[in-house]
């Protein structure tokens, strides 16, 4: 099963995509936590990519594409996936749709989780993250077992860079200008399922689990 989350970011698509991809046994994939793993290990790549997260802008097509590539090849995509992140911009769909018809393959499901702006501000400057495994939680709605710490690895959990509210601004207006255009390109393709992505986090899911069930 071969699946997109769609969504702006700190709409939810992350937590949903992890969820997802236990109950399928796919991997999820999601390019922002490549780069902030590749940020962390302080890799070319990662140096790269640093400059433009942190202004809050996309890293350039031909950066991701080369590390989405990569990643499809490795044997636990052969089942599937769902893809966190990627693609967000058109080139980067089209990039992927010929990657995919080459094997006589394409993707089944882009989910669009819905969240306007407003409640995506509010949420992001009270999201915290784990920036050894990736996990994010919320200081309201999705606290950790033990404050500031994260369930599974114990780490400390912060306020990430890209999540500080100048950024998030700007991160909505990258997203309205060179993301949101994806929700007509996989609607055309007949694929598109939208889910509002204002209620409970297992309520989306259930939402989301009905999309792919039927
Ligand atoms: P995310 O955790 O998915 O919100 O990604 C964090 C940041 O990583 C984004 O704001 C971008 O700077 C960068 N990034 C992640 N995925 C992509 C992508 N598919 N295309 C361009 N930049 C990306």
């Amino acid at each position: 099963m071969k699946i997109i989350m769609l969504g702006a970011p700190g709409a939810g698509k992350g937590t949903q995509a992890k969820r997802i991809a236990d109950r399928f046994e796919i991997p999820h994939i999601s390019t922002g936590d490549i780069f902030r793993e590749n940020i962390k290990n302080e890799t070319q790549l990662g140096l790269k990519a640093k400059g433009y997260m942190d202004q809050g802008l996309l890293v350039p097509d031909e950066l991701v594409l080369e590390l989405i590539m990569d990643r499809f090849k490795a044997p636990d995509c052969k089942k599937g996936y769902v893809l966190d992140g990627f693609p967000r911009t058109i080139p980067q769909a089209k990039a992927l749709d010929d990657a995919l018809n080459k094997n006589n393959d394409r993707i089944e499901f882009a989910i669009n989780v819905d969240v306007a702006d407003e409640v995506i501000i509010k949420r992001m400057a009270g999201r915290r993250a784990c920036l050894n495994c990736g996990r994010t939680y919320h200081v309201d709605t999705l606290k950790p077992k033990v404050s500031g710490q994260c369930d599974y690895c114990n780490t400390e959990l912060v306020l990430r860079d890209d999540d500080k509210p100048e950024t998030v601004k700007k991160r909505l207006q990258v997203y309205h200008e060179q993301t949101q255009p994806l929700i007509d390109y996989y609607n055309n393709k007949g694929i598109l399922h939208s889910v509002d992505g204002t209620g409970e986090i297992d309520d989306i899911y259930k939402q989301i689990i009905n999309v792919l069930m039927t």
